[in-house]
Parts: C-alpha cells; structure tokens; sequence
C-alpha cells in the first residue's frame, strides 16, 4: 500500500492544492497533517487573532476532508519531529507540501528533507501554491529578484499561471493514526471583538461575492475608508483558504477595470514575496538603508504608546489604529497612513510598527507587512523615499465626508462633515464637548525630526 503525507501549512484548503493533488493521485492512502509548531510560538508569531483565525480554519478543513472521507491529523511540537513521527506510525513512502519563502520556512524545509532522506522518504516540494507565481519564476537578467515594482508586475502579468485543480473527491486516510483534538475559537483570549470567521468554506464565499459584485467597481472605490469596498480576503489568502493562483484567474475572467485593478494589487503580494524569498534579511533589516537615525523607543514612548491606542489627536490615524484593534484588520490607505506617520512624523523605526502591526493583523504575514512597512519608511523598494502622509490631507481626499472617523472615533460624532479631520480648527465651544487629545505633535516640527534623522538638510 503507497501511503502520503501532506504537510499543511499556509495552504488550509482543498481546492487548487498541489500537493494534496499530487499525493492523492499517486498514492492509496494520504494523512493530511497540521503541526501547531512550537517554533512559531517561540518567535511570538501566533498572536491571538491569527490564532482563532486558524483555529477555524482547521475544523473547516478536517470537515472537508470527512466530507470526502478522511480526517485532519493534528500533531502538536517541533515540526520535523512531528512529521517524522506521523511518516513512521503511518509508514509513509513520501511527503508533500508547498514551497515556503520565509527564512524560517526555508530552513524547515531544510530540515525536514534532511530528516526525511536519512528514513528514506522522499520530500516533494510543491511550487506556486501560496502564491500566484513562484518567487523567482520571473527575475531581471543578471538579478534573482526585482527590486521595483512595476517592472515586476509587466513580467509577472506575461508570464502564464499554472492549470488551477479541482479539490479531490475522496482523501483515505489509513486507520489508526493518532490526532490531538483539534483548536476552537472560543479557547483563545485576547481576540479582536470583530474579527472574521476563517476557514476555505467562508474564503470561497467571500470569494464568489467579490467576484459577483465588489470587484466590478475596485478601481474607483478601492481607497474611500468609508466605502470599505476591497475584497477583504487577505487573511484568506495569508492562512491559503483561498488559492492565490485561482484567484487571479477567476478576476481576470471578469474582465474590466475593476478586475484589472484588482490583479495588480494581487501581484504586490506576489512581489513582496519574491524580494523576501532573494532577501530573507529584509524581515529585520532595512533592504536599502538611509542612514535614519530613529528616534528610540523609550525616547518616543509617549507618543508610540498614544498610536497603538488610537489617541495621536489625528482623527485618521487614530480611527484606523481603533480599526485594527476591533477587527484585526486595517484598509490598506489606513495602513499607509498610519505606518507614514509612526516612521515620518513621530519618526520611530519601522521595526516597532511592523511588530504592533503583528501582533494584531490577522493577515500579519512576514513579506506582506515587513515590506510594506519598508516601502512607506523609504528603506524599502518605494522608488520615492522620502516622501510622507499628511493625515489631514488624506482625510479630505479618502474620507471627504468624515464617516470612516465617526465610524471609529465616536468622541467626534458631533462634528460635522470633514471638519471631523482638523477638530483642532473647530470653534473652542464645540469642542470643548468632545473628549479627544491634541495632536502629539505638529506635522511641521515632525517633518523637521524626519528630515534631521535621515540627514536631508
Ligand atoms: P484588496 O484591496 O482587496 O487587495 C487584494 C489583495 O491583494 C489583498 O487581499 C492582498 O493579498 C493583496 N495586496 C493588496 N495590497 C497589497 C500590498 N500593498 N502588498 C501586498 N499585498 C497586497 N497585507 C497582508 O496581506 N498582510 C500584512 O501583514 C500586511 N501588512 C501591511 C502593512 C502596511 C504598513 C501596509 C501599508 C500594507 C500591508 N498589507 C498587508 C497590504 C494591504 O494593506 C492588505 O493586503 C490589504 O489591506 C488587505 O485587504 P483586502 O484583502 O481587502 O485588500
């Protein structure tokens, strides 16, 4: 009897799975395997929503799997150990899983092939699943890697993606083999109130209403906070309930600019990944330094402390950092407005905001937020470093009307329309009924630290 195991990772799902494709067709029997890995404990990675996240993730994968059969085998510990053990008590002749692109699943991988070949169980690595196109598919001459975006995207849009697969309709697992009960969402404290379900079953409806409604008017909606008109699939995509591959190729056969659009955003996760892949440093390191004298972290305690809080005295930032602790998501103009005025304005390194961010995204992936923390800080691959948010000014532009603030920040509710963004403007006796800070700081003398710090006078 030829047994497999498939190693799931960042790829919860059934539908345009690769490996456990690979595996069914080739072999009898197949224990599909997820290992709680003690090292992502150790790094501080499973923060609370990612982890309730997940935990809804699994028990929708192991029901897919009854559905057709089978059963998710759970395995608590240090990773290589654990497959091992499952390769031994199910006698397994191979393992299958996806290709990682963080330094950490790189080494495990590493790891694990080695392990594996020293019992004779072969490793199949399997490209392309968490991502559209495989790091590297697509590389400059004489680079492993491109370092600006829009030369990347006209390559990464030529080249062609691989055959999307259907899920498998049966998965047999062999008797005996011993799993944990699986996580609940329930067991996990400190969660965003108003964080999503998770799980391939809710990423593929969230997926087919995008794709039946929202997408269509992306291009002119996608930045308006109030609107809240993304896709809002990116967790989806982070734990792989959804198929980055598939879909791309279900919006591009929407066609229009919606769906255009909305590709080319997809394609920055795909970027990001690749410079990750080429530069695994660039999760702690500046990839292009500038020199910046940050400000530390006990210097600008009082300030840090009042943007993870939500109490700057800049409606904007403030009503999105509430965002992110409600639901364990921010829109991404929220985000470039937030990250612009930590590293610009307060200039604080981006080091400390990519690890707030982390801590409570449920999204929070290595190369989407570090890299997007490095773009907006100017150390990254932004091709215009220097440049900075004005909260004010993107206020008026991306919440006119000031509803994505009152939604957020309800001491201001008694303002009125955009005044919402400069209540420092707003006659002393009305304001006066509201309870919120003055700005901690000016945007000209931040501007002035920013400019200092990196050395530009
Ligand atoms: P949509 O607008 O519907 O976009 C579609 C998809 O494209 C997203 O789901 C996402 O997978 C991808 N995408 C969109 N914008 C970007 C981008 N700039 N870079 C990479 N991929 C992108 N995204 C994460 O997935 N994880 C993170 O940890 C993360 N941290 C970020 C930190 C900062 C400082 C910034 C500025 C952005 C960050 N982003 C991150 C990117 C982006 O903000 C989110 O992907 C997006 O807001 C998710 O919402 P959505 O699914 O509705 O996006």
């Amino acid at each position: 009897m030829n047994v497999a195991v498939v190693l799931f990772t960042s790829d919860l799902r059934l539908h345009d799975h690769p490996p456990l494709s690979a595996a069914v067709m080739s072999n009898s029997f197949v224990v599909p395997l997820f290992v709680r890995d003690e090292g992502i404990a150790a790094i501080g990675f499973d923060a609370p929503n990612r982890r309730a996240f997940l935990a809804d993730c699994l028990r929708d994968l192991d029901q897919g799997l009854r559905k057709r059969g089978g059963r998710l085998i759970l395995r608590s510990g240090e990773v290589v150990e654990q497959v091992c053990k499952v390769v031994a008590d199910a006698e397994a002749d191979e393992v299958h899983m996806a290709a990682g692109v963080s330094a950490y699943a790189r080494a495990r991988e590493v790891r694990l092939r080695r392990a594996l070949e020293q019992e004779g169980t072969r490793l199949y690595v399997h490209e392309a699943v968490t991502t559209a196109l495989a790091p590297g598919a697509v590389a400059p001459s004489g680079s492993d890697h491109f370092a600006v975006f829009s030369a990347y995207f006209r390559r990464w849009s030529q080249h062609e993606l691989r055959a999307t697969l259907g899920a498998p309709r049966r998965v047999q697992v062999p008797l005996g083999i011993h799993s944990e009960p699986l996580p609940e969402r329930e067991g996990v404290t400190g969660v965003s109130p108003g964080l999503a379900p998770g799980g391939e079953e809710e990423g593929r409806r969230g997926m087919a209403l995008w794709l039946g409604n929202g997408i269509g008017q992306y291009e002119e909606r996608h930045d308006a906070l109030a609107a809240d008109a993304t896709s809002r699939l990116s967790a989806h995509l982070h734990f792989g309930t959804l198929s980055a591959a598939e879909l791309v190729q279900r919006a591009r056969s929407t066609g229009g600019a919606g769906a255009e659009a909305y590709v080319r955003q997809l394609s920055w996760r795909d970027f990001h990944h690749q410079v990750l892949a080429a530069r695994p440093q660039a999760a702690v390191a500046d990839y292009r330094t500038r020199g910046d004298r940050w400000r530390s972290e006990d210097a600008a305690e009082e300030e840090l402390h009042a943007w993870k809080e939500g109490r700057t005295g800049y409606p904007l930032v403030d009503a999105a950092m509430r965002q992110l602790r409600h639901e364990g998501w921010m829109h991404n103009r929220g985000r470039l407005i937030t990250a612009s005025f930590l590293t610009k304005t307060l200039y604080v390194d981006w080091r400390a905001g990519a690890r707030y961010f982390l801590e409570w995204l449920v999204d929070g992936d290595v190369a989407n937020n570090q890299l997007n923390w490095q773009w907006i800080a100017g150390t990254g691959t932004d091709t215009r470093p220097n440049r900075v948010l004005n909260p004010v000014r993107q206020g008026l532009r991306y919440d006119a009307e000031g509803a994505y603030v009152r939604r957020w920040v309800p001491e201001l509710e008694g303002l009125e329309g955009s005044e919402v963004h400069q209540p420092w403007k707003v006659p002393e006796a009305r304001r006066a009924l509201c309870d919120y800070p003055d700005p901690v700081v000016g945007l000209a003398e931040g501007l002035e630290r920013f400019r200092l710090g990196r050395g530009l006078e």
